[in-house]
């Protein structure tokens, strides 16, 4: 099959799905064609938010990215998606943190939005084809993929990052990228679980906490919220936040885990427990206040032998466990891998492209997404930056290929 269209979209995902609409809403009849390497598009979108899809926040600003594309301009343009969405048919609600989801609470609803969009518009959407190389001879480029040869006059890398793989983005757009003369800072995990020693007897917990990335003795990044221990570290959203800027040896994570309480308060709590439950082995003293499993655990920290009663706790034992409850440390061993990171920080450097994202280097070939070295924190904002980036893409693409841009 040899195809020919103006603008070749290069992956269905959030961005391009956002980039086809927006380029089809410009100019009407310009012929567009999504190329999706896997069975259906937006296959990661399903899986954001829980299955709920955060799909932006209504606190926007430039300060919750990350990474060397300059986000200031884009984000004061599209600070707020859901009139795009709205025009598509999706309603939203706000909750209490800001975040932005669908009414629907499914995200399912924000893909069907996208898709049905995009079909509605006439666009082609092929899927099952992976593209493995570009060339451009002329203003026309040339793009293989594993459906035959597809030609168009402008190119769009919506293609994601290597997070996640299984959902589709696989890192193939960085060999694109750069097969394209592109540069590219090194793609790394981020939002993701870090790797920790001293989790056992934790396994499957989650507590409210103040979390403290500290690395060489200083506390470099800190975050509240719920952190939840696995076999092999410590994950949450309040740690996927940290996880990117864990960049050392010598680190270590810094849990309070009561950090509505001053350390005093807390040890008034612990002293009154023990009183009230003087007749009870220790290991039943403190479950008023934490939970079982998570009490055994700082019991043992703290060095308190379980063979005792709770009349027999000393005052040095309760300030102990206040301490191990307000500062309970684990050494970082790493990030884990791309499978189980929610973004791909790093991509191509956002010195190669215009405010338009129009690569420099290559008149005609737009990049937006995942693909770009820009990230943000959970809460909605990567989201929120590939549809805002693929919206502007879009316009750009389709300004080009009409000779208006
Ligand atoms: C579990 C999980 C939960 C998340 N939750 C949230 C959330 O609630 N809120 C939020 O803001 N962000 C969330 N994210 C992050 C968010 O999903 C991504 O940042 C966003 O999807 C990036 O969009 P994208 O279109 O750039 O890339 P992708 O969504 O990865 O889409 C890229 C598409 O390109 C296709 N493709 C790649 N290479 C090729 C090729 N060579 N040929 C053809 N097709 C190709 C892929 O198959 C894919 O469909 C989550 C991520 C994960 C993994």
């Amino acid at each position: 099959m040899e195809k020919i269209s103006d603008i070749l979209i290069i992956g269905g995902g959030a961005a391009g799905l956002a980039c086809a609409v927006s380029a089809s809403n410009i100019f009407k009849n310009l012929s567009i064609t999504i190329a999706e390497r896997m069975p259906k598009v937006g296959k990661k979108i399903l899986v954001t938010g829980n299955g709920r899809c955060n799909l932006s926040n209504v606190n926007m600003s430039e300060k919750f990215y990350h990474g060397t594309v300059d986000v200031g301009s884009l984000i004061s343009e599209f600070s707020d998606i859901r009139p795009f969405m709205g025009e598509l048919g999706l309603f939203t609600y706000t909750d209490g943190a800001g975040r932005i989801y669908p009414l629907s609470n499914t995200a399912a609803s924000v893909n069907d939005a996208l898709r049905f969009a995009v079909r509605e518009r006439g666009v082609e959407v092929i899927t099952d084809c992976d593209c493995t190389q570009i060339r451009k001879n002329g203003g026309c480029f040339s793009v293989s993929t594993s459906c035959g040869e597809i030609k168009a006059k402008a190119v769009v890398l919506a293609c994601g990052g290597a997070s996640a793989r299984v959902h589709g983005s696989n890192g193939s757009g960085f060999t694109l990228a750069e097969s394209m003369g592109l540069e590219l800072n090194r793609p790394y995990p981020a939002l993701c679980p870090l790797t920790a020693e001293g989790t056992k007897g934790l396994e499957g917990l989650r507590a409210g906490c103040k979390a403290e990335l500290v690395q060489n003795g200083k506390t470099t990044a800190a975050e509240r919220g719920e952190v939840q221990f696995t076999k092999s570290g410590l994950s949450g959203i309040c740690i996927f936040n940290l996880s990117a800027c864990f960049n050392k040896e010598n680190s270590l994570i810094k849990l309070d885990l009561a950090p509505e309480y001053s350390i005093s308060e807390l040890k008034d709590m612990l002293f009154s427990a023990a009183e009230a439950r003087r007749g009870c082995e220790v290991q039943d003293c403190f479950t008023g206040i934490f939970s079982r499993q998570l009490a055994l655990y700082l019991l043992k920290r703290s060095g308190i032998s379980l063979s005792k009663n709770c009349s027999e706790l000393s005052e040095n034992e309760i300030k102990s466990f206040a301490e191990t409850a307000k500062g309970l440390s684990f050494k970082i061993t790493g990030r884990s891998d791309f499978a189980s990171a929610q973004v791909t920080a790093g991509g191509v450097k956002g010195s190669e492209t215009d405010f338009d994202f129009m690569t420099k280097k290559v008149k005609g070939l737009f990049l937006c997404g995942e693909i770009l070295d820009v990230w943000g924190d959970c809460g909605g904002y990567n989201l929120h930056f590939a549809f805002a980036s693929g919206i502007k893409a879009g316009k750009s693409a389709a300004c080009f290929v009409n000779g208006s841009s």
